[in-house]
Protein backbone atom coordinates (compact mmCIF):
# COMPACT_ATOMS: atom_id res chain seq x y z
CA UNK A 1 0.00 0.00 0.00
CA UNK A 2 2.89 2.74 0.21
CA UNK A 3 5.25 3.94 -2.23
CA UNK A 4 2.36 6.09 -4.43
CA UNK A 5 2.59 9.35 -3.31
CA UNK A 6 0.01 12.46 -4.20
CA UNK A 7 2.36 13.15 -7.36
CA UNK A 8 1.90 9.73 -8.93
CA UNK A 9 -1.84 9.50 -8.04
CA UNK A 10 -2.19 13.23 -10.17
CA UNK A 11 -1.03 11.60 -12.88
CA UNK A 12 -3.05 8.56 -12.96
CA UNK A 13 -6.17 10.47 -12.30
CA UNK A 14 -5.85 12.77 -14.97
CA UNK A 15 -4.45 9.70 -17.68
CA UNK A 16 -7.74 8.18 -16.39
CA UNK A 17 -9.50 10.65 -17.10
CA UNK A 18 -8.25 11.02 -20.69
CA UNK A 19 -9.85 7.19 -21.54
CA UNK A 20 -13.28 8.15 -19.79
CA UNK A 21 -15.73 10.73 -20.41
CA UNK A 22 -19.06 12.79 -19.03
CA UNK A 23 -19.21 13.37 -15.15
CA UNK A 24 -16.54 10.12 -14.45
CA UNK A 25 -13.98 12.43 -16.92
CA UNK A 26 -14.15 15.75 -14.94
CA UNK A 27 -14.16 13.85 -11.77
CA UNK A 28 -11.41 12.29 -12.32
CA UNK A 29 -9.50 15.32 -14.41
CA UNK A 30 -10.28 17.97 -11.30
CA UNK A 31 -9.11 15.53 -8.66
CA UNK A 32 -6.10 15.13 -10.75
CA UNK A 33 -5.51 18.66 -10.12
CA UNK A 34 -6.30 18.75 -7.01
CA UNK A 35 -4.09 15.81 -5.97
CA UNK A 36 -0.88 18.05 -6.03
CA UNK A 37 -2.31 20.32 -3.34
CA UNK A 38 -3.61 17.87 -0.95
CA UNK A 39 -1.89 18.62 2.72
CA UNK A 40 -1.59 14.76 3.21
CA UNK A 41 -0.83 11.73 1.10
CA UNK A 42 -3.82 10.05 -0.17
CA UNK A 43 -2.05 6.30 0.45
CA UNK A 44 -2.05 7.57 4.32
CA UNK A 45 -5.51 8.13 4.44
CA UNK A 46 -6.34 4.95 2.28
CA UNK A 47 -5.41 3.06 5.97
CA UNK A 48 -7.29 5.48 7.81
CA UNK A 49 -10.71 5.26 6.00
CA UNK A 50 -10.54 9.54 5.43
CA UNK A 51 -9.38 9.63 1.93
CA UNK A 52 -13.02 11.52 1.21
CA UNK A 53 -11.96 14.20 3.45
CA UNK A 54 -9.39 14.82 0.20
CA UNK A 55 -10.97 18.08 -1.68
CA UNK A 56 -12.49 16.15 -5.41
CA UNK A 57 -12.71 12.70 -3.53
CA UNK A 58 -15.59 11.06 -3.66
CA UNK A 59 -16.47 7.34 -2.88
CA UNK A 60 -16.36 6.26 -6.47
CA UNK A 61 -13.01 7.69 -6.65
CA UNK A 62 -11.64 6.30 -3.59
CA UNK A 63 -12.36 2.97 -4.88
CA UNK A 64 -10.33 3.85 -8.26
CA UNK A 65 -6.93 4.92 -5.77
CA UNK A 66 -7.72 2.17 -3.39
CA UNK A 67 -7.70 0.00 -6.17
CA UNK A 68 -4.40 1.48 -7.47
CA UNK A 69 -2.53 1.52 -4.22
CA UNK A 70 -3.96 -2.52 -3.44
CA UNK A 71 -2.56 -3.38 -6.89
CA UNK A 72 0.66 -0.54 -6.89
CA UNK A 73 -0.70 0.54 -10.04
CA UNK A 74 2.52 1.78 -12.24
CA UNK A 75 2.37 5.31 -13.19
CA UNK A 76 3.79 6.38 -16.20
CA UNK A 77 6.35 9.14 -16.82
CA UNK A 78 4.22 12.41 -17.70
CA UNK A 79 4.17 14.45 -20.42
CA UNK A 80 6.29 17.69 -20.64
CA UNK A 81 2.98 19.62 -19.45
CA UNK A 82 2.84 18.05 -16.29
CA UNK A 83 6.87 17.05 -15.88
CA UNK A 84 8.36 18.79 -13.05
CA UNK A 85 5.63 19.71 -10.88
CA UNK A 86 6.03 19.79 -6.93
CA UNK A 87 3.30 18.05 -4.95
CA UNK A 88 1.83 20.02 -1.75
CA UNK A 89 3.30 17.29 0.33
CA UNK A 90 6.68 17.06 -1.14
CA UNK A 91 6.78 20.74 -0.88
CA UNK A 92 6.44 20.75 2.85
CA UNK A 93 8.44 17.72 2.95
CA UNK A 94 11.70 19.75 1.58
CA UNK A 95 10.24 23.04 3.82
CA UNK A 96 10.94 20.87 6.96
CA UNK A 97 14.38 20.16 6.42
CA UNK A 98 14.59 23.97 6.81
CA UNK A 99 12.71 24.99 9.59
CA UNK A 100 14.62 28.14 10.36
CA UNK A 101 13.99 29.61 6.33
CA UNK A 102 11.19 31.62 6.18
CA UNK A 103 10.36 34.00 3.77
CA UNK A 104 9.78 37.70 4.87
CA UNK A 105 7.48 38.65 1.90
CA UNK A 106 5.36 38.03 -1.14
CA UNK A 107 6.21 39.52 -4.50
CA UNK A 108 3.17 38.79 -6.98
CA UNK A 109 -0.35 39.04 -6.16
CA UNK A 110 -3.31 40.88 -7.31
CA UNK A 111 -6.52 42.87 -6.32
CA UNK A 112 -9.73 43.62 -7.61
CA UNK A 113 -8.26 46.54 -9.40
CA UNK A 114 -7.33 43.62 -12.03
CA UNK A 115 -8.53 40.61 -11.84
CA UNK A 116 -7.96 39.69 -8.74
CA UNK A 117 -10.74 38.53 -5.94
CA UNK A 118 -9.56 40.45 -3.23
CA UNK A 119 -9.49 44.40 -1.94
CA UNK A 120 -6.42 46.29 -1.37
CA UNK A 121 -6.92 46.26 2.47
CA UNK A 122 -7.93 42.93 2.63
CA UNK A 123 -4.96 41.34 0.74
CA UNK A 124 -2.46 43.26 3.49
CA UNK A 125 -4.77 41.44 6.33
CA UNK A 126 -4.61 38.43 4.47
CA UNK A 127 -0.48 38.95 3.88
CA UNK A 128 -0.20 39.80 7.73
CA UNK A 129 -2.49 36.96 8.73
CA UNK A 130 0.33 34.32 6.97
CA UNK A 131 3.33 36.15 8.62
CA UNK A 132 4.68 37.93 5.87
CA UNK A 133 6.13 41.27 6.67
CA UNK A 134 5.83 42.61 3.01
CA UNK A 135 3.32 42.21 0.01
CA UNK A 136 4.09 43.87 -3.38
CA UNK A 137 0.58 44.14 -5.01
CA UNK A 138 1.57 43.63 -9.09
CA UNK A 139 -2.16 44.33 -10.80
CA UNK A 140 -2.04 43.98 -14.42
CA UNK A 141 -0.86 46.69 -16.46
CA UNK A 142 -3.13 48.24 -19.65
CA UNK A 143 -1.68 46.28 -22.26
CA UNK A 144 -3.73 43.33 -20.40
CA UNK A 145 -7.35 44.13 -21.43
CA UNK A 146 -8.78 40.87 -20.53
CA UNK A 147 -7.51 41.17 -17.04
CA UNK A 148 -8.74 44.52 -16.30
CA UNK A 149 -4.84 45.90 -16.76
CA UNK A 150 -4.80 49.50 -14.72
CA UNK A 151 -3.98 52.51 -16.90
CA UNK A 152 -1.46 55.08 -15.54
CA UNK A 153 -3.70 57.18 -13.81
CA UNK A 154 -5.82 54.63 -12.24
CA UNK A 155 -1.89 52.72 -10.88
CA UNK A 156 -1.97 56.37 -9.34
CA UNK A 157 -5.13 56.21 -7.83
CA UNK A 158 -4.35 52.75 -6.35
CA UNK A 159 -1.12 54.28 -5.03
CA UNK A 160 -3.26 56.76 -2.48
CA UNK A 161 -5.37 53.25 -1.74
CA UNK A 162 -2.15 51.43 -0.39
CA UNK A 163 -0.82 54.64 1.27
CA UNK A 164 -3.90 54.90 3.22
CA UNK A 165 -3.62 51.25 4.11
CA UNK A 166 0.08 51.28 4.81
CA UNK A 167 -0.54 53.84 7.36
CA UNK A 168 -2.38 51.46 9.23
CA UNK A 169 0.01 48.80 9.60
CA UNK A 170 2.54 51.46 10.31
CA UNK A 171 3.52 50.26 13.74
CA UNK A 172 3.21 46.33 13.05
CA UNK A 173 6.00 46.46 10.62
CA UNK A 174 4.15 45.17 7.89
CA UNK A 175 3.66 47.04 4.67
CA UNK A 176 2.67 46.62 0.99
CA UNK A 177 4.90 47.15 -1.93
CA UNK A 178 3.85 49.62 -4.44
CA UNK A 179 4.11 47.54 -8.32
CA UNK A 180 2.89 46.15 -10.79
CA UNK A 181 2.60 43.36 -13.38
CA UNK A 182 3.15 45.26 -16.42
CA UNK A 183 2.78 43.35 -19.90
CA UNK A 184 5.74 43.03 -21.93
CA UNK A 185 5.81 42.53 -25.82
CA UNK A 186 7.63 39.80 -27.38
CA UNK A 187 10.23 42.21 -28.54
CA UNK A 188 10.87 43.21 -24.65
CA UNK A 189 8.90 46.72 -24.09
CA UNK A 190 6.59 47.33 -21.28
CA UNK A 191 3.21 49.47 -21.70
CA UNK A 192 3.33 51.80 -19.33
CA UNK A 193 4.60 55.43 -19.26
CA UNK A 194 8.39 55.39 -17.76
CA UNK A 195 7.33 58.20 -15.20
CA UNK A 196 3.81 56.06 -13.67
CA UNK A 197 6.47 53.22 -12.94
CA UNK A 198 9.12 55.48 -11.28
CA UNK A 199 6.74 56.31 -8.18
CA UNK A 200 6.24 52.37 -7.76
CA UNK A 201 8.75 50.21 -4.82
CA UNK A 202 9.47 47.96 -7.55
CA UNK A 203 8.56 46.66 -11.30
CA UNK A 204 7.91 42.91 -12.06
CA UNK A 205 7.23 42.60 -15.56
CA UNK A 206 5.54 39.75 -17.98
CA UNK A 207 4.78 37.64 -21.18
CA UNK A 208 1.23 36.75 -21.55
CA UNK A 209 1.07 36.30 -25.56
CA UNK A 210 2.35 34.26 -27.84
CA UNK A 211 3.57 31.87 -25.34
CA UNK A 212 3.05 28.62 -27.95
CA UNK A 213 5.65 29.60 -30.35
CA UNK A 214 8.02 26.38 -30.66
CA UNK A 215 11.05 28.36 -31.86
CA UNK A 216 13.93 29.43 -29.34
CA UNK A 217 12.95 33.06 -27.41
CA UNK A 218 16.24 33.81 -26.46
CA UNK A 219 15.96 37.23 -27.85
CA UNK A 220 12.92 37.98 -26.35
CA UNK A 221 14.61 37.37 -23.02
CA UNK A 222 17.13 38.85 -23.10
CA UNK A 223 15.04 42.04 -24.64
CA UNK A 224 12.80 41.73 -21.83
CA UNK A 225 15.52 41.83 -19.16
CA UNK A 226 17.34 44.66 -20.73
CA UNK A 227 13.99 46.70 -20.60
CA UNK A 228 15.03 49.55 -18.14
CA UNK A 229 12.19 49.45 -15.69
CA UNK A 230 12.05 45.95 -15.22
CA UNK A 231 13.28 44.72 -12.04
CA UNK A 232 11.89 40.65 -11.66
CA UNK A 233 10.54 38.82 -15.16
CA UNK A 234 7.95 36.98 -13.71
CA UNK A 235 7.00 33.10 -14.63
CA UNK A 236 9.41 33.17 -17.14
CA UNK A 237 8.64 29.98 -18.70
CA UNK A 238 4.91 30.80 -19.19
CA UNK A 239 3.89 27.05 -18.57
CA UNK A 240 1.03 25.66 -17.28
CA UNK A 241 0.29 22.70 -15.55
CA UNK A 242 -1.51 20.52 -18.17
CA UNK A 243 -1.92 23.21 -20.82
CA UNK A 244 1.13 24.82 -21.92
CA UNK A 245 4.71 23.55 -21.61
CA UNK A 246 6.50 27.02 -22.13
CA UNK A 247 8.88 28.62 -24.06
CA UNK A 248 12.29 27.79 -25.36
CA UNK A 249 15.09 29.62 -24.61
CA UNK A 250 18.86 29.60 -24.17
CA UNK A 251 18.39 30.06 -20.17
CA UNK A 252 21.93 29.35 -19.56
CA UNK A 253 22.15 33.33 -21.34
CA UNK A 254 18.82 34.43 -20.01
CA UNK A 255 19.98 33.73 -16.46
CA UNK A 256 23.74 34.99 -17.43
CA UNK A 257 21.86 37.67 -18.35
CA UNK A 258 19.87 38.40 -15.36
CA UNK A 259 22.86 38.05 -13.53
CA UNK A 260 25.37 40.95 -15.27
CA UNK A 261 22.19 43.31 -15.01
CA UNK A 262 21.70 42.38 -11.20
CA UNK A 263 18.09 41.53 -11.99
CA UNK A 264 15.47 39.26 -10.78
CA UNK A 265 14.01 35.60 -11.94
CA UNK A 266 10.98 34.60 -10.95
CA UNK A 267 9.33 31.26 -9.52
CA UNK A 268 5.66 32.03 -9.79
CA UNK A 269 5.19 29.79 -7.27
CA UNK A 270 1.07 29.74 -8.07
CA UNK A 271 0.79 25.49 -8.04
CA UNK A 272 -0.34 25.12 -11.54
CA UNK A 273 2.34 27.37 -12.94
CA UNK A 274 5.60 26.46 -10.64
CA UNK A 275 7.70 28.70 -13.46
CA UNK A 276 10.49 28.36 -13.41
CA UNK A 277 11.13 24.68 -12.93
CA UNK A 278 13.77 23.53 -10.33
CA UNK A 279 15.41 22.00 -13.23
CA UNK A 280 15.67 25.87 -14.41
CA UNK A 281 16.78 27.25 -11.45
CA UNK A 282 19.84 24.54 -11.24
CA UNK A 283 20.70 27.08 -14.10
CA UNK A 284 19.66 30.12 -12.36
CA UNK A 285 21.55 28.92 -9.57
CA UNK A 286 25.17 28.46 -12.43
CA UNK A 287 24.70 31.47 -13.47
CA UNK A 288 24.20 33.26 -10.31
CA UNK A 289 20.92 35.42 -10.97
CA UNK A 290 18.78 36.90 -8.13
CA UNK A 291 15.70 34.76 -7.31
CA UNK A 292 11.85 36.72 -6.58
CA UNK A 293 9.23 34.27 -5.18
CA UNK A 294 5.75 35.45 -5.85
CA UNK A 295 2.82 33.83 -4.95
CA UNK A 296 0.41 35.30 -8.03
CA UNK A 297 -2.63 34.80 -5.35
CA UNK A 298 -5.74 36.55 -7.05
CA UNK A 299 -8.20 34.85 -4.06
CA UNK A 300 -7.82 34.59 -0.17
CA UNK A 301 -6.12 31.29 0.68
CA UNK A 302 -3.21 31.77 -2.63
CA UNK A 303 -0.73 33.58 -0.42
CA UNK A 304 -0.03 30.38 0.96
CA UNK A 305 1.65 29.33 -2.69
CA UNK A 306 4.73 30.75 -2.04
CA UNK A 307 5.46 27.54 -0.25
CA UNK A 308 5.82 25.91 -3.28
CA UNK A 309 8.28 28.98 -4.36
CA UNK A 310 10.56 28.42 -1.24
CA UNK A 311 10.86 24.52 -1.97
CA UNK A 312 11.56 24.90 -5.18
CA UNK A 313 14.38 27.76 -4.85
CA UNK A 314 15.95 25.29 -2.02
CA UNK A 315 15.45 21.91 -4.29
CA UNK A 316 17.73 23.78 -6.71
CA UNK A 317 20.24 24.77 -3.86
CA UNK A 318 19.45 28.72 -4.43
CA UNK A 319 21.64 30.18 -1.14
CA UNK A 320 19.41 32.30 0.99
CA UNK A 321 20.97 35.47 0.25
CA UNK A 322 20.06 35.60 -3.43
CA UNK A 323 16.69 35.02 -2.62
CA UNK A 324 14.83 38.52 -2.90
CA UNK A 325 11.61 37.46 -0.21
CA UNK A 326 14.27 36.46 2.25
CA UNK A 327 15.79 40.47 2.50
CA UNK A 328 13.90 43.05 4.80
CA UNK A 329 11.16 45.39 2.65
CA UNK A 330 13.75 48.07 3.26
CA UNK A 331 16.81 46.51 0.94
CA UNK A 332 14.16 45.39 -1.28
CA UNK A 333 13.12 48.53 -2.11
CA UNK A 334 16.71 49.91 -1.86
CA UNK A 335 18.37 47.01 -4.75
CA UNK A 336 15.08 48.51 -6.96
CA UNK A 337 15.92 51.80 -6.60
CA UNK A 338 19.82 51.43 -7.31
CA UNK A 339 19.06 49.64 -10.59
CA UNK A 340 16.85 52.29 -11.56
CA UNK A 341 19.56 54.67 -11.21
CA UNK A 342 21.78 52.17 -12.89
CA UNK A 343 19.54 52.45 -16.43
ZN1 LIG B 1 1.11 36.93 -15.36
ZN1 LIG C 1 0.15 37.64 -11.91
Amino acid sequence: MVGMDNSGLAELLTVASEGTEGHLQRALRRAGRHAMTWPVEAAELALTGEMQSLDGIGPSLEKIILRWLEEDEPVPTPPETRAGFLTLTRVRRILAGHPDLRLKGDLHSHTVWSDGGVTVAELAALSEAQGMKYQAITDHSKGLKIAGGLDEEQLIRQGYEIEDVNERYAADGFRLLRSIEMNISPTGEGDMERESLAGLDLVLGSFHSKLRLKEDQTERYLAALRNPDLHILGHPQGRMWNFRTGLHADWRRVFAEAALLGKAVEIDAFPDRQDLKVELLEVAFEEGCLISIGSDAHWPGQIGFVEFGLAAALEAGIPAGRILNLKEAGELIEWAAELRDAN
